[in-house]
């Protein structure tokens, strides 16, 4: 099934540099992004996602593609290697457009193209953003809500629980590498329960740990809103979960892999 997307009403391929990094956890570090082409950039807040491009190893500078609609893909993967950038795609932690900046939070798991960028990434390195939209589409008679993500997915729904309504009454379960990534400092609305789980050494693959505390979970009865993002397992087995031991209608769960376990993202 595709995901439900909001897409953006217009958006264009968008050149930005690094202005900082920041370690935020352990196994977490933010990269800050700015520079005057962000105004292209319409903010909807929650977990609207980027693709977002930065250079291969060796290359002189970033070759964005020049269009903006869906065929840039295949505009990038027509460069050369020795032009073609990297793309990934990544949430918009926050925004502030007043100083023309943006974070994203990158969840650090190993020797991969993406994290050895941002660990590397230093102030006035070139990166790329194209607005992907978000999927973060409560409908308003839902009760109460289930929100669900590995590491890959933390910085999604700390976004999504700050531009959270005061009314919001969700259980949230948060899975990290270890227990020094647990955010102390979490905004969200009072009814919002964060349950966090660290895997600490666990051999368990990332979403495991996770899945097993929802399927036990006591969660409450009404109608409901199920937001559940990381890697494929833990969406897709949260999603069957719900529909065949709790009788959740599909139309109420939104579910998405954001990676797959032994697998590289495209591009
Ligand atoms: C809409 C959307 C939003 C996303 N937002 C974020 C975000 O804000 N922050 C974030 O950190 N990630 C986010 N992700 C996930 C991110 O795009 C993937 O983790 C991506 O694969 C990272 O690229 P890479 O170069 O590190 O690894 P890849 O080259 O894609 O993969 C290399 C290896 O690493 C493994 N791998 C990939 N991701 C992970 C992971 N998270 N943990 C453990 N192993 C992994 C793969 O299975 C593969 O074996 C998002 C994904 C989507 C679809």
């Amino acid at each position: 099934m595709l995901p439900k997307v909001q897409s953006p009403k217009s958006r264009r391929m968008i050149t930005l540099e690094v202005r900082r990094t920041a370690r935020t956890t352990p196994n977490f570090t933010t990269v800050t992004l700015a520079g005057p082409e962000l105004e292209h950039l319409l903010p909807t807040g929650f977990d609207q996602a980027v693709r977002l491009f930065f250079p291969r190893a060796g290359q002189a500078g970033l070759t964005m593609p020049t269009l903006s609609n869906e065929a840039w893909m295949a505009q990038v993967l027509l460069l050369p290697k020795a032009r073609r950038p990297w793309v990934r795609n990544y949430t918009i932690r926050r925004v502030r457009p007043e100083l023309g900046e943006l974070d994203i939070e990158f969840a650090l798991h190993g020797d991969t193209v993406a994290c050895a960028w941002a660990l590397g990434a230093r102030p006035g390195d070139p990166a790329g953003v194209f607005d992907m939209g978000l999927t973060y589409l409560p409908p308003p008679d839902a009760e109460r809500q289930l929100l669900v993500a590995d590491e890959s997915a933390v910085p999604a729904v700390l976004a999504i629980l700050e531009d959270a309504p005061a009314s919001l009454a969700a259980e949230v379960f948060l899975e990290v590498p270890e227990t020094a990534d647990i955010r102390k400092d979490v905004a969200a609305p009072e009814g919002v329960r964060v349950h966090w789980i660290a895997r600490d050494g666990s051999a368990a693959l990332p979403g495991r740990l996770t899945l097993d505390a929802v399927k036990q979970a006591a969660l409450p009865q009404g109608r409901s809103y199920t937001w559940a993002a990381g890697e494929s397992g833990l969406a897709t087995g949260v999603r069957r979960h719900l529909v065949r031991d709790r009788g959740v209608p599909k139309s109420d769960i939104a579910f998405y892999g954001y990676w797959r376990h032994g697998r590289s993202s495209p591009g």
